[in-house]
């Protein structure tokens, strides 16, 4: 059920790109999108740092709704499969964007991944963007939903030091809340710095260790 697209280096593009770059990542996205819409699937890009909890998150989610709906999941990851093989056990259609050396995924590869599987039998794509705060901001890859994760082992200024994150998600997840004391991280100052940024976004706090805030998660999804 695993299967692998990996970038060529004319396909690796950069913040430093010019804007005639993002104007044609933009054009492939709406295609994504118009693709995507055809065959009525949402897809939802998850984006996040590296150890924010993205990979298990996506894997509690595709629990609770391989039996009602057919989801599949593109991991982005810059070279090894372990996201990907772990999601795969799940027995989901998986694709592991294997971007080399390239910091985020953009619209040209995941279009690519969506010639992979059979789009005829899914209603719901997760797109597990790269572990990385910047540049995904910069790249829209034609999903219906842009979802941030920030976990409070990530401290307390995550939030305030990559605004264009925030300002372009529809949705935030405060993650591994169970360890917010340990770290000494104010979830309430967390979810105010987002609100201070974009003041009617949906945050959902979660814990995958306890299953806190995962049906919740999982209902805000299936209504996007
Ligand atoms: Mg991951
Ligand atoms: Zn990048």
């Amino acid at each position: 059920m695993i299967q692998t697209i990996e970038a060529s280096p004319d396909e690796i593009y950069d913040i430093e790109l010019e804007h005639s770059l993002l104007e044609a990542n933009a054009k492939l996205a709406k295609e994504n999108r118009s693709l995507l819409d055809r065959h009525g699937i949402a897809s939802i890009d998850v984006m996040g740092a590296i150890g924010s909890g993205k990979t298990t998150l996506i894997g509690r989610l595709v629990e609770r709704l391989k039996d009602r709906l057919g989801v599949a999941v593109f991991n982005g990851d810059a070279t090894i499969s372990s996201d990907a093989d772990l999601i795969a056990r799940q027995n989901v259609p998986v694709v592991q964007i294997a971007t080399v050396n390239g910091c985020h995924l953009d619209a040209n590869l995941v279009g690519k991944a969506l010639r992979k599987i059979d789009l005829t039998k899914l209603k719901l794509i997760f797109i597990e963007n790269i572990g990385n705060l910047i540049c995904p901001a910069e790249f829209p890859l034609g999903s219906k939903a842009r979802v941030v994760v920030v976990s409070v082992t990530e401290g307390q200024y995550m939030v305030r030091k990559h605004p264009h994150m925030f300002l372009g998600a529809d949705l935030v997840v405060v993650n591994k809340i169970d360890l917010a004391s340990a770290m000494e991280v104010s979830i309430e100052d967390l979810i105010a710095d987002v609100h201070k940024l974009k003041p009617d976004l949906k945050v959902i706090r979660t814990s995958c260790k306890n299953g806190v805030g995962l049906d919740e998660l999982t209902a805000s999804l299936l209504a996007i």
